[in-house]
């Protein structure tokens, strides 16, 4: 698997990081096959995350995905999916690796600025959950 899922969540586009983001994860060898800003409605939101349905933090994790404006990408790199979870970070900021995205912006467990799409998930549903084929460009 050569591609993954980057979502720049609600938090971080409201404190004007996605450059910074995008950056940091660009200058660790991804290329971008495919972005875009978008606002999810809850509805969307809720079958984004239905993997965590049932848990005690879905209803907090749909309100706060269409909170505001995300920017969706489709990363492409050796390896995209672990890769990416690697330069991410742990889902909380306070465990994450020093230097990882999460451990330098993220300021709580659940604002954590960034999504990526799990290798053992479906990385490829991710994306197919946001892009046509059409809409990733590789040359
Ligand atoms: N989350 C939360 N509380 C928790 C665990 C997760 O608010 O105790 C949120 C957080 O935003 C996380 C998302 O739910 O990124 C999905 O959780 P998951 O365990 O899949 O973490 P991830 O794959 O994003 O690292
Ligand atoms: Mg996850």
């Amino acid at each position: 698997m050569n591609r993954t899922l980057l979502i720049i969540k609600p938090d971080a586009t409201k404190r004007n990081l996605a450059g910074a983001i995008l950056k940091q994860i660009i200058d660790e060898g991804f290329t971008i096959v495919g972005m875009k800003m978008l606002w999810l409605n809850k509805e969307q939101g809720g079958e984004f995350y239905k993997i965590h349905k049932g848990k005690d933090f879905y209803d907090w994790l749909v309100n706060f995905i269409s909170s505001g404006p995300i920017v969706v990408c489709c990363l492409k790199s050796p390896n995209a999916p672990k890769k990416l979870r690697e330069v991410v970070g742990a889902t909380d900021p306070k465990k994450a690796a020093q230097g990882t995205v999460r451990n330098l912006y993220g300021t709580s467990v659940g604002e954590n600025v960034v999504h990526a799409a799990a290798p053992d998930e479906d990385p490829q549903r991710e994306i197919s959950f946001f892009f046509t084929e059409k809409e990733l460009f590789e040359y």
